[in-house]
């Protein structure tokens, strides 16, 4: 474990599985104290334990990011145990996805409640802290498929521009040099989000299109540590990083 990490306490939700669960290792691992949030509470702590067994801290909290409550309590909880919070990577999201005329609306509003409206109840749990200390970095993790729009993306897609147009907008209001936004968009990558759409067909195209050319949750992780590790004032606005082979 490094020393040297500017980033002291960075808050990740969506840490249980996948980029989130791959982020947290990578940092933790760079020195940084993790505050692990999702719903599935016992992926948490294993990860928290496996990073505390290697000399990293962590800690785990049980969310749903669609409860301001919860997300108020995460952002406590990093206060609380380390003192202070540095960071919070807006990460947990789903693609349910399917064609707009299936009128799947039951899917779309948990879009917009978890890619959406999560982000928010983030922003707005450590938006006060990050003013009280006068430092602070929201990094998201959007899409490369809102830059390029493809059938069945559209309504996640959508979520994934909210998300991008609120972290350009946060930008423009913060130029008083203390808060960092960063919006990274990964194309295919190697997770557990394909097992979420509800077609069983599409599901498995989505699955087979991961197997085949997408890139490990580990090289997003780096470019979020990237973005983090930047002195204060340099800004990564955005990265787009995605296998070779997308088109
Ligand atoms: P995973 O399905 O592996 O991870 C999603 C994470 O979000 C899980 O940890 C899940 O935890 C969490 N999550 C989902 N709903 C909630 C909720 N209501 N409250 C709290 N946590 C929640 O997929 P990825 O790692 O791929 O996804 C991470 C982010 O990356 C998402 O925002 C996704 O849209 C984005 N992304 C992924 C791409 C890919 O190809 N994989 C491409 C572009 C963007 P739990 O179920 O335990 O709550």
């Amino acid at each position: 474990i490094l020393d040297v990490w500017p980033a002291r306490v960075v808050v990740i939700t969506g840490a249980s599985s996948g980029i989130g669960e791959a982020t947290a290792r990578d940092i933790a691992g760079r020195g940084a104290a993790v505050v692990l949030g999702a719903r599935r509470l016992d992926r948490l702590e294993k990860l928290a334990a496996e990073i505390r067994d290697h000399g990293g801290r962590a800690t785990a909290i049980p969310v749903d990011v669609t409860s301001r409550d919860d997300m108020t309590a995460l952002v406590a909880q990093a206060v609380d145990e380390f003192g202070r919070l540095d960071v919070l990577v807006s990460n947990a999201g789903i693609a349910r996805l399917s064609p707009i005329a299936d009128l799947d609306v039951d899917a779309w509003n948990a879009m917009i409640d978890i890619n959406v409206r999560g982000v928010l109840n983030g922003l707005a749990a450590a938006m006060p802290v990050f003013q009280r200390q006068q430092r602070g970095h929201f990094v998201t993790t959007v899409s490369t498929s809102g830059l390029k729009i493809v059938p069945t993306q559209a309504v996640y897609a959508g979520t994934k521009n909210a998300v991008r147009t609120l972290l350009e907008g946060l930008r423009q209001e913060s130029t008083s040099g203390w808060l960092r936004t960063t919006s990274v968009s990964p194309g295919y990558v190697r997770t557990e989000l394909a097992d979420h759409v509800d077609d069983p067909q599409l599901r498995e195209q989505t699955r087979k299109n991961m197997a085949e050319f997408a890139i490990s949750p580990e090289a997003v992780a780096r470019a979020i540590a990237f973005a983090i590790e930047q002195p204060d004032d340099v800004e990564i606005g955005d990265i787009t990083i995605r296998p070779t082979a997308q088109g």
